[in-house]
């Protein structure tokens, strides 16, 4: 299978990873990732909890089309909440 790649300013071929998903049980909400993305991409939503009649605040996947796949949420997010591929061409 043959994925999208781009090159540096250097002209070496990379792959860029473009975001798939959050994961909304990883995700505490800390917004770093939020602030890093450059392509408004990601939005902040409020999760209700049943079980605790609480609400916390997750990150969310607001419009991936305008994704760049540079990974910089991935790189800030201390839990691991992202998952990035490839783009298949
Ligand atoms: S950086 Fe990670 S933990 Fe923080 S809001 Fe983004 S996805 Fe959630
Ligand atoms: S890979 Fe880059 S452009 Fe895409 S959501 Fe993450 S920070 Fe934004």
């Amino acid at each position: 299978m043959a994925f999208l790649t781009g090159l540096t300013k250097g002209k070496t071929e990379w792959t860029p990873t473009f975001i798939e998903s959050i994961d909304a049980e990883k995700c505490i909400g800390c917004g770093r990732c939020y602030k890093v993305c450059s392509r408004s991409v990601l939005a902040p939503e409020d999760l209700e909890d049943e079980e605790s009649e609480s609400v916390r605040m997750i990150m969310t996947v607001a419009n991936d089309a305008k994704c760049i796949g540079c990974a910089a949420c991935a790189v800030t997010c201390s839990k691991k909440a992202f998952s990035l591929k490839p783009l298949a061409i």
